[in-house]
């Protein structure tokens, strides 16, 4: 199906049409689990919903609980690496982290010590910790909110640190996250290991709704951001194609079809080349840490609109 159509398919979606999909999604109950790690997300209501697709001309779909506020958790580091490849350049950004998939979890410590400690790619944590490393600003929090201004300004989205979050998430350190520290440091990948893992955990607490997330992913979707470069933009897609969903990526390359990336707060990003974005939320996840109802409607939709950029 020639490019044209498929254009014309995703804008006729109809609001009724997509309601219906959540609907059906819901009513079979996906399986899935709340992560235990942090406990403000252990609370997180699994019925909650909402999903928002943003076209390039403007139309808008919202459907569910698009109220919810969601730490952006995982589905930072897609913005993380925009940012620094916008500041720093490709070259700098590749001499600290890889563009392999990994064929392990996000957090895969056996990973790590199988690449003599160098991060595999920027959307797992390892290298997500070594870019926080390099975010410029003289504290963590400087670090932190001049990611989050970039956003807000570039894409008109309105994160903000979630202090309550943030808590929860110093009240439970994470031994892997700060063994994955420790192995960086011991590498020569880092300047500040104690830094790099409090931005880390700062950018993973910045907070909005789908309608957020929906915004600062149309400036992967298009050419209308002409301050970012296009070079930058077509890394960063091609990273969360066969990376952001993780150990599941590749699957989920072909099957959809779409640069994803998911996030262990159920968050849920995909960005449709040229057209627009669809982003969700829901809390239950699957083993491989992607959200169960947020793929499940990312898949009807892709496949009812002939969405799979490889046909
Ligand atoms: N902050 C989370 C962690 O490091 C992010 C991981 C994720 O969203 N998959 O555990």
């Amino acid at each position: 199906m020639g490019q044209a159509s498929n254009d014309q398919q995703f804008q006729h979606l109809s609001q009724a049409q997509l309601a219906d999909w959540m609907h059906q999604i819901q009513l079979n109950a996906p399986h899935g689990t709340v992560p235990n790690y942090i406990p403000q997300l252990a609370e997180a209501d699994p019925d909650r919903f909402a999903v928002q697709i943003q076209l390039l001309d403007g139309k808008v779909h919202a459907c569910g609980d698009i109220q919810s506020l969601v730490p952006l958790m995982s589905a930072v580091k897609p913005f993380l690496l925009l940012y620094l490849l916008e500041q720093l350049g490709p070259e700098e950004v590749f001499s600290v982290v890889g563009m392999q998939p990994s064929e392990l979890p996000y957090h895969s410590l056996i990973q790590l010590e199988a690449d003599q400690n160098r991060p595999r790619n920027p959307m797992i944590n390892s290298g997500a910790i070594a870019l926080a490393d390099r975010l410029p600003g003289r504290d963590a929090e400087t670090r932190c909110q001049n990611l989050c201004e970039w956003l807000n300004q570039q894409s008109g989205s309105q994160w903000q640190l979630d202090q309550t979050m943030l808590a929860s998430v110093r009240s439970r350190p994470n031994p892997t996250n700060q063994t994955i520290g420790d192995r960086l440091q011991q590498a020569g990948c880092l300047e500040n290991r104690d830094m790099a893992l409090d931005v880390y955990q700062q950018i993973c607490c910045l907070s909005g709704t789908v309608t957020d997330l929906a915004a600062s992913g149309l400036m992967l979707a298009n050419a209308q951001f002409p301050q970012i470069s296009a070079n930058h933009r077509r890394i960063v897609n091609f990273l969360m194609l066969t990376c952001g969903l993780y150990d599941a990526s590749a699957k989920y390359a072909v099957e959809i079809g779409l640069p994803m990336k998911s996030s262990v707060s159920g968050l849920l990003l995909a960005i449709v080349p040229r057209q627009g974005v669809i982003a969700c939320y829901s809390p239950l996840l699957d083993p491989a840490g992607n959200s169960v109802a947020g793929l499940l409607l990312i898949q009807t939709i892709a496949q009812a609109l002939n969405l799979n950029r490889f046909g």
